[in-house]
């Protein structure tokens, strides 16, 4: 920003204040500038802003995601530290300062296929994301494992990972023979996303004590998920899984107009659901 601009009073103002679900915990110092009353001002995007998140290879690569972020809540200093807890939160909030607490989205009934349009309020989606707890750990034998969220980093280097190998799995026919080199591919891409859980598991851990240590280095963590007994391993990403689905956005109850079903409709901010209708 220029010094001085006369202009500077008529730039965007915060449209919304918001909690961060991980009540500013996990962040690296000098990630978040914490305001006294943990209340974050989120502003409505930018043209530039909104032209960054519709850029598909800058949103796949999570930059346009990080850049939006930075430009809208501007005491997040770097988005990619970002613990997985606060992402709808945020992502929510932007969506209401730039376009409103209304949306719409479109839902198909999963018994008689009706498709119908309804209309959610993202104030009382905020409301119902939860801050897990991580204060507990997983205790087996005499070790105790302790958990943190991934952070944005991780996840968005997930999903590219999973992103391509899902591809190659979908590249292979469902019906024909697989030849030698198909078969060799998919068993790669099986060995990838394995140690892609593995990976992810290991990104949740913070801390492993022993009897003689705690342990917080990655590398020991991550070879120790390699090496532990399958129980330990299932309890483990059960406890991640867990409470990951705690902070996300919970899907909303949708009663049929025309069978009058009753069924849970996950809500999700992808490109489509976003943006609101020009307005
Ligand atoms: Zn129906």
């Amino acid at each position: 920003m220029i010094s001085n601009n006369p202009l500077s009073q008529y730039f965007r103002q915060p449209a919304i204040y918001i909690k961060l679900p991980s009540q500013g915990n996990y962040y690296p110092p000098g990630a978040l500038e914490m305001p006294t009353n943990s209340e974050l001002p989120v502003l409505p995007m930018t043209a530039i802003d909104e032209i960054t998140y519709r850029t598909p290879d800058a949103l796949f690569s999570g930059q346009a995601v990080i850049n939006v972020i930075q430009s809208c809540v501007p005491n997040i200093k770097d988005a990619w530290a970002i613990p997985s807890i606060d992402i709808d939160t945020i992502l929510v909030a932007i969506r209401i300062a730039s376009y409103g607490h209304e949306m719409q989205f479109a839902t198909q009934c999963p018994k008689c296929t009706t498709t119908d349009e309804y209309g959610v309020d993202l104030r009382t989606v905020i409301d119902k994301i939860k801050a897990p707890d991580y204060s507990e750990g997983i205790k087996q034998g005499d070790i105790e494992i302790y958990f943190k969220p991934m952070t944005y980093k991780n996840l968005s280097d997930n999903n590219k990972i999973q992103f391509h190998e899902q591809r190659i799995f979908q590249a292979i026919p469902t019906d024909g023979e697989v030849d030698t080199k198909q078969s060799a591919a998919m068993s790669q891409a099986l060995k990838k996303m394995t140690e892609m859980t593995v990976m992810a598991l290991s990104q949740s851990i913070q801390m492993i004590k022993t009897p003689q240590a705690m342990v917080s280095e990655p590398e020991y963590i991550s070879e120790f998920m390699k090496n532990c007994d399958r129980g330990l391993f299932n309890r483990i990403q059960d406890y991640v899984i867990e409470h990951k689905t705690q902070a996300e956005m919970q899907p909303v109850n949708i009663k049929c107009g025309s069978c009058e079903n009753e069924y849970k409709q996950n809500i999700t901010l992808d490109m489509t659901s976003f943006f609101g209708r020009a307005s």
